[in-house]
Formats: structure tokens, C-alpha cells, sequence
């Protein structure tokens, strides 16, 4: 069946409620520890339905935000969603209440037990109307972004749009774009910082009624992280300052010098040397195929996987006026089926949707066959392990893609070093707005500017007259829609770039333990998933250090080639 077709039917709230208590009853009159898994697994298979129709809900909704009909579904599903989470707190509290645990905990995934006191310590029912405040105003936010537009040669166009253009290889249309973005998001300074303002504020508040500080140590809650914590990532970050920091910084020395220019500013920073940045030599459609046919070389695993997506139709790339303007990955596991949506704009990032969200795809799929419902892919750090580690394996076949391969690979393992300074950006700046709940718009922007100076002493905002208040945040949608949901991709960058560094020496090896690794899903914490794909952890002392020379090492050569 192809996704288009697959049948939607709005979940009602009664039918999880009615789910929620046959689970209590038969979990309270259980007479062994199978009892209660039996009942479990009844649950998350009726949840299944559920997610499922709010996935399809929120696609269609994605792939048109102007269909009323499913917009007002997704605004059921935000309103509905705190209360089906607060089932899912009780079913926490009952799983962790149960007269079996100790025979439960053996049978079930070691992370599941540590996820459900997660889910107690980040929800309560006092905090239900907030969380459906929070859902809204979030809604309110990715609605904003998709329908802002701003005049772009004559035309009124999308910031995800012209975005594309901030990496053109002509200075000036970089500029142009940039100076775009930056009058589009001027037009809308005070309903962009009123809204986070609102969301800052509702989130402080439920930390309080939690009885936290503030929204940091929740927020890590809510992302699951079960086996490290805020001081680990600090460290991660002081790691990123020595020892990524210094190696970029010589890269865009490297690059303003080859590039002719002594003042390097953002719109410079994703552009390389030489002929501009590699476009792929095909359509919409050529890629596709090439996608097809780069898979079914790599190995039968994903041979059969893209094949899968292929006859469902499960790729929506085409950008179009309405559309959200991001990418990413869902699945709808009633019918197991993964799904990719992405907007295609002729960039190299039109890979990035057949190679990364591919993976995280591929980790979907697994989960029907290997997984555990409730572990499932695993935290967010996990996930975005099994899409860019794709990346890496897929460099191998980019002839298929691009005229000029290595200036590819090139640029893609550039922007995936530049990258890291970039997120530890987004991550510090959050800690600092949630421990700082009252900062005014100014005193958040100032922040902002003086962590770019921090990360990335090499770029200047000069001459764009918004943007260089500290305003580049404001179209980073993490920040406003998953706080503290941006560390993950930088975790996630260093494992794929040791995943990639092993593949030069022996590429099958570092590719089955890749395979494996995804496999195993979200039934281990990330720092023993690291251990067992045979990685360093991130967090330790001297990773980043190893990887950065590795990485360094491989663009001075590529860099030869081009
Ligand atoms: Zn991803």
C-alpha cells in the first residue's frame, strides 16, 4: 500500500483511556510477572494506534499547512497529547509499583525501567493545561515560519527557501540571501520573541510546579537521558572549545584565504574553497534512482529497505508553496512504514535526505523486526547516530551523485566539523535562557552573540542589521519546538565521524557493527550503544581530540584532490 492511501481515523481519547484501563485492571489482578507483560504488550499495541494516526495527522498536516482539515486534527492530537502522556505516567507508576519489577526489569530492555522514572519526573497531571499550552504555542511558532515570506527577485519566497542560496558560491547572492532572511525575520522580531518568550515562561512554570529550579534538569528528563547529565555535557562542550574549536577555526582561515576574503561572515561559513559547493548532477528523480541503486550496492539490508520506501511512496521531496520547510523522518508503525519528507532545492542537502534521513529510517524499520516498542530507536542522540553515520557509509558512492565526488566528500566532512561549534551554540544559549527565565529579548540576544564569539571566533554578522543583535536563533527551530534537543546532533556527529574514520580502514567491518549497532535500537543507554558499536565515548576525556586530528588529517588530503 502506499502511504498516501493508508487509512486515517482520528484516535479517540476514550479508546485510550479505555486501553489505559484494561492495562490497570489486568496489571492489578496479575498473577505473575508474564501477566504483567501480557498486558504491556496489549497497551502498546493499542497505542501504536495512536501514534500512528496522530504520524499520519501531523504529515499531512506538514506536507500541506493549509489543509484545514488536518491542521485541526493536529491541533486534537496537541490538545489530547498531554493527557495520553499522563496514561503514560501512570502506566509508568504502575510498572514501577508492580509487586513482579525485579522479574520485570530482567525481561525488559534495560533502558525501559529507567525511562519510565524519566516519564514520572518530567510529567504530572498538575502540569496538563501547561503542556497543552506549551503544545499550542508551538504550533502557533512552525505556523509563523512556514507562512513568513519576504520579496526574493520579485517574488515573495520562504526563509527555508532562501536559505538555500546563504551557500551559493557567488558572494554577493549569499549576501543577498542572508540580508533576506534577515529582513524576514525583522518584519517578525516581535511575534518571534514573544512567542518564545511565552514558551520560556510556561516551561519555568511546570519546572516550578515539579518542583524544580528551573526547566534544565526537566528537560533532560524529557529527553530521556538516562546515563548522563548536565555536567557531562558541559565537559562535552569545554571538549568542543579545545579541541574542534581550534581545527575549524583553521579551516575557515584556510578557506577566507583560498576565498579572497579578510572579513568571514556567517553567510561564508557553509561555503568552500574553489568552485563553490558541489551541486548534484540530478533531478528529483535522479537522485532517487541513484539512491536505489547506491543501496542495493551497499548491502542487502538496505538494497531491500530502500526498495520498501520506494514502491510506498514513501519520500514526499518535492518543495512546495504551503509545505513545511523542514525535513525529516516518521514512521507509522501500525503499518510499519517509515516516511521522509524534505523539500529538495538542488543543494548537496538533497543527499543529505537519501543518506541521513535514510538512516534514521532504516533504524525504524529494524524496530518491526529486532526492537522493543517502548525502547524503540532510542533517545535522540541515539537516533541521529544510525542518520549520520549513513552519511559517512554513503560517501563511498557519491560518483553516482556528483560530477567532482571527493569535492563532496570534502564539503560534507567540513560541514559536519563546522557543524559541532554550531551546536554547542544552541545547547549553552538554552541552559542559559532556562536558568535565566527573566532575560528580556535584548539580554537573550547579547548572549547569544557572546557565545558565537565563543564557539566561532571566526565569523562576523556585520552588515546584516537584525542578525547582528544575536538573532540567528530565532530560525533554529529546536530552540523553540525541543529545548535542549540539539546537544544530541553533536554527540551524534562525533560517533559518525568515528564510525567514518573506521570505514577508511575497513569499510564492511565498520559497516556491520554499524548494522548491528542500529539494530539494537533504543535497548541500551548511548554510552554503552558507543561501547558496544567498539566507539569512544564522546564524553571522555581526548575523543574529540583523536577524531579532530583523523578529520583533519583526511581534508588536507581530499583537499589536494580538488
Ligand atoms: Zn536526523
Amino acid at each position: 500500500m502506499k502511504v498516501k492511501d493508508f487509512p486515517y481515523k482520528r484516535y479517540e481519547l476514550a479508546e485510550g483511556k479505555k486501553a489505559f484501563e484494561e492495562f490497570k485492571r489486568k496489571a492489578e489482578e496479575a498473577t505473575s510477572a508474564q501477566d504483567v507483560l501480557n498486558a504491556r504488550k496489549e497497551y502498546l499495541d493499542e497505542l501504536e494506534k495512536y501514534i500512528t494516526n496522530a504520524s499520519l495527522a501531523y504529515t499531512r498536516y506538514t506536507l500541506n499547512t493549509r489543509d484545514e482539515f488536518y491542521l485541526g486534527e493536529q491541533m486534537y492530537y496537541d490538545e489530547i497529547g498531554p493527557q495520553m502522556n499522563d496514561f503514560n505516567t501512570q502506566y509508568a507508576d504502575i510498572m514501577l509499583s508492580s509487586p513482579f519489577r525485579a522479574e520485570l526489569e530482567k525481561a525488559l530492555p534495560e533502558t525501559v525501567y529507567p525511562s519510565y522514572m524519566c516519564a514520572k519526573a518530567c510529567h504530572s497531571s498538575e502540569i496538563i493545561s501547561d503542556e497543552q499550552e506549551e503544545n499550542s504555542i508551538v504550533t502557533e511558532y512552525s505556523q509563523l515560519m512556514s507562512q513568513i515570506t519576504t520579496d526574493w527577485r520579485g517574488e515573495q519566497k520562504t526563509i527555508s527557501f532562501i536559505r538555500g542560496f546563504v551557500n551559493d558560491k557567488d558572494r554577493t547572492v549569499r549576501q543577498e540571501a542572508a540580508l533576506a532572511i534577515d529582513k524576514a525575520l525583522s518584519q517578525n522580531s516581535e511575534k518571534l520573541d514573544d512567542i518564545y518568550d511565552r514558551l520560556v515562561k510556561v516551561r519555568t512554570r511546570m519546572a516550578k510546579k515539579m518542583g524544580y529550579d528551573n526547566f534544565v534538569k526537566m528537560g533532560y528528563y524529557r529527553m530521556m537521558r538516562i546515563d548522563y547529565d548536565r555536567d557531562m555535557v558541559d565537559s562535552f562542550r569545554k571538549n568542543v572549545l579545545k579541541d574542534i574549536v581550534p581545527v575549524v577555526s583553521r579551516l575557515k582561515r584556510n578557506t577566507a584565504k583560498a576565498l579572497g576574503i579578510d572579513d568571514f561572515k556567517f553567510y561564508d561559513n557553509d561555503v568552500i574553497e574553489g568552485e563553490g559547493n558541489p551541486c548534484p548532477k540530478l533531478d528529483e528523480k535522479g537522485i532517487l534512482n541513484a539512491a536505489k541503486e547506491m543501496y542495493h550496492e551497499m548491502s542487502p539490508v538496505t538494497g531491500a529497505f530502500i526498495d520498501k520506501m520506494l514502491n510506498a511512496e514513501a519520500f514526499d521531496v518535492t518543495a512546495r508553496d504551503g509545505k513545511w520547510g523542514g525535513g525529516y523522518c516518521t514512521d507509522f508503525p501500525a503499518f510499519k512504514q517509515p516516511f521522509i519528507l524534505a523539500n529538495f532545492n538542488g543543494s548537496a542537502g538533497d543527499i543529505d535526505v537519501v543518506t541521513h534521513e535514510f538512516g534514521h529510517g532504516l533504524a525504524m524499520d529494524f524496530v518491526y523486526t529486532y526492537g522493543d516498542k517502548e525502547a524503540n530507536i532510542g533517545t535522540s542522540e541515539t537516533a541521529e547516530t544510525h542518520s549520520m553515520s549513513m552519511e559517512f557509509f554513503a560517501e563511498k558512492y557519491m560518483d553516482k551523485f556528483f560530477d567532482e565526488p571527493d569535492r563532496y566528500r570534502y564539503y560534507h566532512l567540513a560541514s559536519s566539523l563546522t557543524f559541532i561549534p554550531y551546536g554547542v551554540i544552541v545547547d549553552e544559549f538554552q541552559h542559559i535562557v532556562y536558568e535565566n527565565p527573566d532575560l528580556t529579548p535584548a539580554e537573550r540576544n547579547a548572549e547569544y552573540l557572546k557565545l558565537e564569539e565563543k564557539y566561532r571566533p571566526y565569523l562576523n554578522y556585520k552588515g546584516l542589521p537584525y542578525l547582528s543583535k544575536g538573532t540567528r536563533w530565532q530560525y533554529q527551530m529546536h530552540i523553540y519546538e525541543s529545548p535542549f534537543y540539539y546537544i544530541d546532533y553533536c554527540l551524534a556527529q562525533v560517533v559518525a565521524l568515528e564510525f567514518f574514520a573506521d570505514s577508511l580502514s575497513d569499510y564492511d567491518d565498520a559497516l556491520n557493527r554499524y548494522f548491528e549497532h542500529a539494530k539494537r535500537g533504543g535497548r541500551y543507554p548511548f554510552n554503552k550503544l558507543v561501547e558496544l558499536a567498539g566507539l569512544k565515548s564522546p564524553f571522555a576525556d581526548g575523543a574529540l581530540s583523536i577524531t579532530a586530528k583523523k578529520v583533519e588529517k583526511v581534508l588536507t588530503e581530499l583537499k589536494e584532490k580538488i
